[in-house]
């Protein structure tokens, strides 16, 4: 339950989000690019109370929004170095 709550907690950041690249809007279909696995990290791992949990804002304002359709394009794109899309969020 615990942890169910810290996932709800993730999407709930999503709120009023939508891919940059094609405007989906669905929260549980977004992604935080490109730190979507430390701050989903940080969320189901750690409580308000530690310092780790500061880490989340930060993290989420240096990221775009993107959904997980446009983040296998842009993963895609990565591993056979094709061209990239000018829509997408800047290489990191
Ligand atoms: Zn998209």
């Amino acid at each position: 339950m615990y942890n169910h709550n810290r996932q709800i907690k993730l999407i709930n950041t999503f709120k009023e989000k939508a891919c940059k690249v094609c405007g989906e809007s669905q929260p549980h279909r977004l992604f935080w690019w490109p730190h979507h696995k430390m701050i989903r990290h940080y969320i189901l791992r750690y409580g308000k109370k530690t310092s780790e949990y500061g880490k989340i804002k930060p993290l989420i304002k240096e990221s775009t929004t993107i959904c997980k359709n446009c983040e296998s394009d842009i993963n895609y794109a990565i591993l056979i170095n094709d061209d990239w899309d000018p829509r997408w969020p800047k290489k990191f």
